[in-house]
């Protein structure tokens, strides 16, 4: 049993810390003419790489976040435009949203690389520490998951359920594709650092990128579509449960930033992880859950508790049947992200 949680934990900070990988596993989904999303196809699970915006303008393309598997999205991008990438944004500092960097600089050397000021600092020195701690575990983590499949038990040593062996098998093939893609791979810092407020005009085309508060982390930047009322939200918004890390998360913060998202009205919200929104019942889930938890944790401190203590008071039942529903995966996670870190990031805001 301890190992097991041993391996899981080690698997989601690494996850938080800029893990993620890829196979090719995306669709592109045209969601306004010239705005392209590659959304993944994986299912929910401790890996992940994330999803991918193209905004093709009268001129030229810019583009969302750099995932690892950029080198497949730019030959999907290739198949809808033959116009060059001007500028790329990546929404925060985590590797499946910034290592491709590289990877798009070479086949467009003018790119420009769009995003708040502070990767400057964090890729160069705790983003490679993690990404070293993820190049040493990961492969151990991922042949421990192999094995549990062999044995037919989950990493707890239960019976494993079929949407728990695709979760595995696809977290599996995510490592394997993190180790061809990420060791190696020089950081491309942004030379366009941005604390919001920029405004791309191309040609027609209006992209706004914005900073709404933090909440993922305090790098967090949106893109805004004003014209399409098209979101890219980055890890501000994940499905089916947000990533939410003890000490690069705020919590306390996340609902002013979301409310801020819901204020524009979106009509189509595309995820840092997850399927396009087509409303924002999930972003106000979202809310709701961060407020529920900044305010039940305060009760319990004022109320006398320790840390320790609060984790065991607080109740969370309704949200975890709400984000998790039967689905042992998503339970899973649910207890990963939201009950460890999400409520030491919430008890630390108001210890610091
Ligand atoms: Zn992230």
């Amino acid at each position: 049993m301890r190992p097991a949680l041993a391996i899981l934990t080690l698997l989601a900070l690494l996850a938080l810390a800029g893990a993620a990988a890829a196979a090719p596993g995306f669709r592109v989904e045209t969601l306004a003419p010239g705005v392209h999303a590659a959304i993944r196809t994986d299912p929910p699970g401790l890996m992940v790489d994330a999803n991918c915006l193209f905004i093709v303008t009268d001129e030229d393309v810019v583009v969302v976040d750099a995932p690892e598997a950029s080198a497949e999205l730019i030959a999907a991008l290739k198949g809808i435009t033959d116009k060059p990438v001007s500028h790329l944004v990546n929404t925060h500092w985590h590797d499946d949203h910034v290592i491709g960097n590289a990877t798009w600089r070479k086949a467009w050397p003018s790119i420009r690389f769009i995003a708040h000021p502070s990767l400057r600092d964090y890729l160069p020195g705790t983003g490679a520490k993690n990404r070293q701690g993820m190049i040493e575990g990961a492969p151990q983590a991922a042949a421990q998951m192999k094995k549990q499949l062999d044995a037919g038990k989950t990493l707890a040593g239960e019976p494993i359920s079929d949407e728990e062996r695709a979760s595995y098998a696809s977290d599996i093939a995510l490592v394997a594709h993190y180790m061809n893609v990420v060791p190696g791979t020089p950081d491309v810092l942004p030379d366009l650092p941005t604390g919001g407020d920029l405004i791309l005009q191309r040609g027609t085309r209006r992209i706004e990128i914005r900073r709404v508060g933090r909440g993922h982390t305090e790098a967090d930047l949106v893109v805004w579509l004003p014209q399409e009322r098209i979101l890219a939200s980055g890890d501000l918004v994940v499905w089916p449960v947000p990533l939410v890390g003890g000490d690069q998360s705020h919590v306390v913060d996340w609902p002013a930033a979301l409310d801020a998202l819901l204020a524009l009205k979106p009509a189509l919200i595309v995820p840092g992880h997850g399927p396009v929104q087509h409303d924002t019942v999930y972003v106000t889930q979202l809310r709701d859950l961060f407020a529920d938890i900044t305010r039940q944790m305060r009760d319990l401190r004022a109320r006398g508790l320790d840390l320790d203590a609060a984790r065991t008071a607080i109740d969370l039942a309704d949200w975890h049947r709400r984000f998790a529903g039967d689905s042992p995966v998503r339970a899973a996670l649910f207890r990963m992200y939201v009950a460890a870190p999400g409520l030491v990031s919430a008890w630390n805001a108001d210890t610091q």
